[in-house]
């Protein structure tokens, strides 16, 4: 017995299914609620079984049962992998065609055991169904709703593996019309261009898939990063870094820090508090949209950056802003009981967003030592001015 070429390139593919498999377990361990990691993790472990039967195919009795198996499990790993897809793209799969196919493909490959490896007739309809998975899934990914760059990528490489298939009959042919080889070279030429074909296109899939878990991965993480996770808005970071993004001028700065707050937590709770902190956030949500950005800077305490918005519009937004907490939140936590914030206003100018932070911070503690409840404009802007509604009380 001698591990032949073809062999060797297989032992190589199921090298790389174990690698994959690897890595797709890393994935899923970092982000157990990426589900459809588990499919690409099928698929590795059914392509990798494939090699390991075409191996046996070579080395073990049974040869026929065991060609049998390299068609089983390929089809497999191409169904799981299909499914991996819709996972990640929100794909519908029709499960009856894919399981279909698989049932013919499965029940075909048994009928024709015992046809030799190369036989044309066996391989056309072998690999017919396995190619049908693969062009039904770009296909698919192509008409998928909003299909950009990524669809059209990993469609192209899902087309690999059913190039492959197809040229498993074409080689067969083709070598087979060269009547001065031996039939046991002829397999062995087979096998090393079929083999070569299937390790670049499974690799190119596997790799795109890969890089496609990863760069998710990551923007999963970078996301989480960025926001606040009581409130679902930006966090500091995530809010210093957008508006630095799209920074024009003119744009202002509003800072926002909720009135006693501290006297909430401790009469109330720390849950009513983050009950508090939620429902402002919830009116900033309401009221400001793009192309404007707000954030919980921490604590209780707010910050939105309007865009091609001068002072008075500024100021106007924070007073709306005022009232509309001061009346939403009343009696929210307590009856008779309104919690209401203070509010500093500055341009962003020539210091940028530090100097904006440092200018509205001021304004802001000016309104709180003006008794809350209230708006400051930062200096410089022209007179101080401070403004609140009078007669209720604050939390
Ligand atoms: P002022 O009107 O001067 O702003 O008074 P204040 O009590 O609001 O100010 P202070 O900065 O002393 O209190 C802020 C409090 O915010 C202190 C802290 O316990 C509370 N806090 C910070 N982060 C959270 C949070 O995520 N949830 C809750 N419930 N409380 C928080
Ligand atoms: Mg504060
Ligand atoms: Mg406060």
């Amino acid at each position: 017995m001698a591990l032949s070429i073809a062999g060797i390139i297989a032992a190589v593919g199921i090298l790389f299914g174990l690698n994959f498999i690897g890595l797709f377990i890393a994935a899923y361990v970092f982000d157990k609620k990426a589900r459809h990691v588990l499919w690409y993790l099928a698929a590795a472990a059914a392509l990798m079984a494939n090699g390991v039967f075409y191996l046996l195919s070579i080395v073990a009795p049974y040869t026929a049962l065991s060609l049998v198996f390299v068609e089983v499990c390929q089809g497999l790993g191409f169904i799981a992998l299909a499914y991996g897809f819709a996972g990640a793209f929100r794909l519908r799969l029709s499960h009856r065609f894919l399981w279909g196919l698989f049932v013919v493909g499965t029940l075909t490959a048994f009928a024709l055991m015992g046809l030799s490896e190369i036989d044309v007739a066996r391989l056309v309809t072998v690999s017919l169904w396995h190619a049908m998975v693969m062009v039904y899934l770009a296909v698919t990914l192509l008409r998928a709703p909003g299909a950009g760059f990524q669809h059209r990528f990993l469609a192209c490489l899902a087309l690999g593996p059913a190039v492959a298939a197809l040229l498993r009959p074409v080689v067969a042919a083709w070598i087979q019309l060269d009547t001065t080889m031996s039939f046991a070279e002829q397999v062995e030429a087979y096998g090393a261009v079929v083999n070569i074909a299937y390790l670049t296109a499974l690799f190119g899939i596997g790799a795109g898939v890969f890089f496609h878990v990863m760069s998710d991965l990551a923007s999963g993480y970078r996301q989480a990063s960025l926001t606040d996770a009581l409130t679902g808005m930006l966090n500091r970071r995530g809010f210093l870094d957008t508006a630095k993004d799209g920074a024009v001028t003119p744009s202002a700065l509003i800072m926002i820090d909720i009135d006693r707050f501290k006297s909430v937590n401790d009469t109330y709770g720390h849950h009513v508090g983050d009950r508090v902190i939620m429902a402002v956030a919830d009116i900033l949500g309401r009221h400001v949209g793009p192309p404007h950005v707000a954030g919980r800077l921490g604590g209780e305490e707010f910050a939105i950056v309007l865009r091609r918005v001068n002072l008075a519009t500024a100021r106007a937004l924070a007073h709306s802003l005022r009232a509309a907490i001061e009346v939403e939140l009343d009696g929210l936590i307590d009856a008779g009981l309104s919690t209401t914030a203070s509010f500093g206003v500055a341009m962003i100018g020539e210091g940028g967003m530090e100097g904006a932070l440092v200018d509205a911070d001021r304004a802001l503690y000016r309104a709180k030592r003006q008794g809350r409840n209230a708006v400051c404009v930062a200096d410089g802007y022209g007179p101080p001015r401070a403004s609140r509604s009078g007669g209720r009380r604050s939390a």
